[in-house]
């Protein structure tokens, strides 16, 4: 969790509204298009600098594809994103080239991120290559200044990446988005693939490298427990949709949403007087090509009533800060 974020005025880095991104699905001898994946359908949050934002929920939620398409790695289908105050949605190739350096990514996969054929100095000196940032000397000083702030070595800039742990792989790729001096760096899933003893070190990691450069974070995981660590705020997705936003600390302790209340519920407290039941939804997560009326969770919401059927409602601030897409909460 980020220091910069206490006792500060939020200053908004980037402000994403009503973002959708449909996948086409096609059928049929020629191949026309049959129905729409509903990937993200109506998303909007802001991302206030210095902050980490977690974005959490089940597998096909539409966290990653908010990730991608909020960096315009993929196009989103309609919806708008601002940057510092510019509406960024519609920029050409040329104009994203220029931002692409204050917004990076980095991947669950360290492995398959990294191009096995290239050694460590040429993968993280890539991305200033593309971009004809400094001659061949101050780029080699680069790299191993990005090592050590990684905390590798600079005789690792020969070696490959199959010489490697998962864990400094992972911060290879940590180096190389850091590399151009980012101001967003947008996680996705960084530490799912690692064994939790190194977790928690990229974790730490992480949080160092926020405090120094001033980093904002978009942090998606499934993993509550990594959320919790990591976030300044948490938001949770269902089916394409944000069901809830608000501080690390109140949607813990007090989640608004019938579905974070349920996700949640699995996690133990550590305090004996608190008792917290677990809620099991019935049920499985509707497909995303044809998902419900109204309110996306209302086939398995334990409290749902004949209005959430037809009407979907809208995240409203119903708590300072604490915002939720319920209408009976
Ligand atoms: Fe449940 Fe209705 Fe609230 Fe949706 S709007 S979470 S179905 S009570």
């Amino acid at each position: 969790m980020s220091a910069v974020m206490e006792n500060q005025p939020h200053e908004v880095l980037m402000e994403v509204r009503d973002l959708t991104k449909y996948f086409p699905i096609t059928g049929g001898l020629f191949s026309r298009v049959v129905g729409h994946v509903k990937a993200v359908d109506g998303v909007s949050f802001d991302l206030r600098r210095g902050e980490t934002l977690g974005l959490v929920g089940e597998s096909g939620c539409g966290k990653t594809t908010t990730g991608r398409a909020v960096l315009r790695l993929i196009e989103p289908t309609s919806g708008t994103i601002k940057f510092e105050g510019q509406d960024i949605t519609h920029y050409n190739k040329q104009q994203m080239r220029a931002l692409r350096r204050q917004m990076q990514i980095i991947f669950q996969d360290p492995f398959g991120s990294l191009n096995p054929r290239m050694s460590v100095e040429q993968i993280i000196e890539e991305p200033l290559v593309i971009h004809h940032m400094g001659n061949r000397k101050e780029r080699e000083a680069r790299v191993r200044e990005l090592l050590d702030v990684v905390g590798l070595a600079s005789y690792h800039m020969r070696r490959y990446p199959h010489e490697f742990s998962g864990g400094q792989r992972q911060r290879i790729g940590i180096a190389r988005a850091l590399a151009l001096n980012p101001k967003l760096i947008v996680a996705d899933e960084p530490v799912s693939a690692l064994d939790v003893s190194i977790q928690s070190q990229i974790l730490n990691l992480l949080e160092d490298l926020q405090a120094e450069f001033g980093l904002t974070y978009l942090f998606i995981a499934h993993g509550l427990n990594v959320i919790r660590h990591i976030s300044d705020r948490v938001g949770v997705m269902y089916l394409g949709a944000m069901a809830e936003i608000a501080s690390s600390e109140d949607i813990y302790r007090k989640p608004l949403h019938p579905y974070t209340e349920a996700l949640f519920s699995a996690i133990p407290i550590p305090n004996p007087d608190i008792k917290r039941e677990r809620i099991i939804l019935q049920g499985d997560v509707p497909s995303p090509v044809n998902p419900p009326s109204g309110c996306r969770f209302h086939t398995r919401c334990p409290i749902a009533q004949e209005k959430c059927r037809v009407e979907r409602p809208v995240l409203k601030e119903s708590e300072p800060d604490h915002w939720v897409a319920c209408h009976f909460r």
